[in-house]
């Protein structure tokens, strides 16, 4: 008895001792690799020292190595072993992780190599032989890119992350071997890829973020409780939006300088600005002088008034103003250096979501168009920024965002300001009213995608354009009206996202992503992190793999399922949402559709891109409302088919959650039929058939109103039901009225 545990303690010794596999990766200062994987709360990633952050991401990195080859080789947990970069494991097959300055074992095998990374998330794997062993190098240019460098090491064993969770991610069949012969090097194409989200981390994106980090991918929206553990994940993090004048600039806010005319307020730092011949003084009484009592004409002249309606969608402030312009920039530049914003990557520097709400003093009109009035402003940032550097408050790099969005759409036509801060401006191209029933190239689409397309052509490559910055596309792939439905773009991805960046564009995301409950979403998600990592990748081969390994059983019946849906939601914005028509100078947003179906001197279908019936065209040619519903039964009978003839247990799940999400856009989509057909009849004055179509609308209204879990799946969406999600609740109510009873 004795002898037989003496020799088993001695082969569990030799187990330690020479693991089959040891991964060797630098845990900084940590005590092991498996602590530093996780001490990300302890890692200050804003500073000059980068060693701990490397060790965080670095072990981490190591961590989920072993983890997934536990999972798909015949390596037990006990087979591999973790190590630091001191000296090089005895015996077994080895891999090495990290970059030449935070692993000198792999600066050791890096002589004379030049990998030609273009940026940190790079990386190359290679494999080398020493005897009958494996030497596994997985180099990043740094942390992120030893960390994507992994990832890609398990896509190659055949691990795919298609979606969340374990659910969402497909193993190879069978066992499988480490690799033995690879050399392959990779480097982003789109250097920033991701989403735009609120800053509302509800509903918890936890494993959003590790899907992100499997799929590359790295913009994300600050959300404070967050940010130690996606930096480690390797986010860009932005802040800001249509919210910037509210904090930085706010009418009510309390003045912070000693007005020379105000009394108490003299512990106050020096006023840096003249007083104002226009000064209110404490109008309201409150026994505090605001910034709109000090100086009314800080703000915007709105019908020959100074107005102090702030909202995200309010009267933006009087740009021209120096002094306005100034103390915004001010406020905004201590945020970004040792304020709320002292962890932002991005700074989304939006002005209120508004179309008129510009202000109209001859000083504002006289600088130009509205784009050229706002990046006058964005220079004046620029330099309050500069003088925060100067003060030594902010070392760290920080983009900043301002937006060609709506009323500056159009690039500037006025040189701008000398000097202007190129290296750190990031301008976002947001399209919102574009439609996703033709790519945003396709010239056949007079009505709405071409002029915006002419528009990007200007801001971005045009020989004669002023603006000489970087772009960052903004995607409107789930734009809040269309309420995370089954939506699908393959085609729309497949063709724009490598189009853009061949226009010059970099960067890359899209709003209001559905952070659970995917479903058929799953699928953009995918698609769309491939694209940007690789935007020559083919597209038509990841999408036939994505369908072979996520539906295995069923895979010919669920791809037709995705080809139908994507025929039926392509005209998904001028059917659900809007679509913007173009003009000379400006665009102008049509009325939203559901305010044409109540009134009888609308025309319901107003644009070539949405008619009841099919109709040939040669231009704007898109599915007709008939035809739309046709191809969502069609899609219906290939999933119900799917969920037949299915027969693996994580495939059936998988194929439930895109049912469910399927099936709240089919009962959308009956009910705006029902309904567009009630309005049909109330527009021919046919009250009797009238009633009996909105019957069959509110058989649909009643279903969509038990659906409560699909249409607030997006950070801070807080939709109660799907119903709600219609947008067309006030046109059901009217017809309510008069067809109900
Ligand atoms: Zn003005
Ligand atoms: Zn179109």
């Amino acid at each position: 008895m004795k002898k037989v545990f003496i020799l088993s303690s001695i082969l569990f010794c030799c187990a330690l001792l020479f693991a089959d596999v040891t991964i060797v990766a630098n845990p900084g200062n940590f005590p092991s690799i498996e602590k530093a994987a996780y001490a990300e709360k302890q890692v200050d990633f804003w500073d000059a020292d980068k060693t701990d952050e490397r060790a965080c991401s670095e072990s981490f990195a190591a961590v989920e190595l072993k983890n997934f080859l536990i999972k798909v080789t015949d390596l037990k947990d006990t087979d591999i072993k973790f190590a630091s970069p001191d000296k090089m494991p005895a015996k077994g097959d080895i891999f090495l992780l990290g970059s030449e300055a935070s692993n000198k074992l792999i600066a050791k095998y890096s002589e004379g190599k030049n990998l030609s990374f273009n940026s940190d998330e790079s990386f190359n794997i290679r494999t080398t032989k020493d005897d009958s062993r494996t030497i596994t190098i997985i180099e990043g240019s740094d942390r992120v890119g030893t960390m994507y460098g992994v990832y890609e090491y398990l896509n190659k064993l055949g691990i795919r992350f298609f979606g969340l969770g374990e659910d969402g991610t497909a193993y190879p069949e069978n066992k499988v071997s480490l690799l033995g012969d690879v050399d392959i090097t990779h480097n982003p194409d789109y250097l920033t890829r991701g989403f735009w989200i609120t800053s509302n981390p509800k509903p918890d994106p936890n494993e959003m973020h590790l899907w992100m980090a499997r799929n590359k991918l790295n913009f994300w929206t600050m959300q404070d409780s967050q940010v130690h553990k996606v930096k480690k994940l390797g986010f860009i993090l932005c802040v800001g939006e249509h919210v910037n004048q509210l904090l930085y600039i706010h009418p009510k806010h309390e003045y912070p300088y000693n007005c020379e005319k105000f009394e108490g307020d003299e512990d106050k730092p020096k006023d840096p600005y003249k007083p104002s011949d226009q000064y209110q003084g404490d109008k309201n009484n409150d026994g505090k002088l605001s910034y709109f009592e000090a100086h009314p004409q800080w703000y915007g002249l709105i019908d020959g008034k100074r107005s102090d309606h702030f909202a995200w969608n309010g009267h933006n402030f009087c740009t021209a103003n120096i002094d306005a312009a100034t103390e915004f920039g001010k406020n905004m530049a201590e945020s970004i250096a040792d304020g709320k914003w002292k962890y932002a990557d991005v700074v989304n520097f939006w002005m209120f979501d508004t179309h008129y709400g510009w202000c109209n003093c001859d000083k504002c009109k006289g600088q130009g168009i509205e784009t050229d009035r706002f990046l006058r402003l964005v220079d004046v940032v620029f330099e309050e920024i500069d003088k925060v550097r100067k003060q030594g408050r902010l070392s760290r790099k920080v983009l900043i965002s301002p937006l060609a969005y709506q009323e500056t759409i159009y690039p500037p036509t006025k040189p701008l300001p000398e000097g202007f801060n190129y290296d750190d401006c990031l301008l976002t191209f947001f399209p919102i009213g574009r439609c996703y029933a033709h790519t945003i190239s396709d010239n056949s689409c007079t009505e709405v995608n071409q002029s915006l397309c002419d528009s990007f052509y200007n801001w971005s490559i045009d020989s004669g354009r002023l603006y000489k910055g970087g772009i960052f596309i903004g995607e409107y792939y789930n734009v809040s009206s269309l309420m995370s439905l089954p939506v699908v773009y393959p085609k729309i991805m497949s063709s724009d996202i490598p189009w853009y960046f061949k226009k010059g564009a970099r960067h890359f995301n899209y709003m209001h992503s559905p952070i659970v409950r995917w479903g058929t979403w799953t699928l953009n998600q995918y698609l769309m992190a491939r694209l940007l990592w690789d935007v020559d990748v083919d597209s038509e081969a990841v999408l036939d793999e994505f369908y072979r390994l996520y539906y295995p059983t069923t895979y010919k019946t669920t791809k037709e399922f995705y080809h139908c849906l994507e025929k039926a939601t392509a005209n998904i914005k001028a059917f659900k949402h809007f679509i913007t028509l173009g003009g000379d100078h400006r665009f102008y947003l049509t009325q939203s559709w559901a305010q044409c179906l109540t009134n009888k001197d609308k025309p319901i279908f107003w644009v070539d891109h949405l008619t009841y019936e099919p109709k040939e065209m040669t231009t704007n040619d898109t599915l007709s409302i008939v035809e739309m519903l046709d191809e969502m039964d069609k899609a219906r009978q290939y999933i119900d088919e799917s969920l037949l003839s299915c027969s693996d247990e994580k495939e059936q799940a998988r194929l439930m959650a895109a049912e469910r999400r399927f099936d709240y856009g089919e009962k959308m989509y009956k009910f705006l039929y029902h309904l567009v057909r009630t309005s049909m009849f109330f527009h021919q004055d046919n009250d009797i058939v009238a009633k009996v179509e909105f019957a069959k609308a509110k058989i649909y209204a009643d279903i969509l109103k038990s659906i409560t879990d699909m249409a607030n799946v997006t950070c801070g969406g807080n939709i109660k039901n799907a119903f709600k999600a219609t947008q067309a609740v006030e046109a059901y109510e009217f017809f309510e009225k008069k067809y109900g009873n």
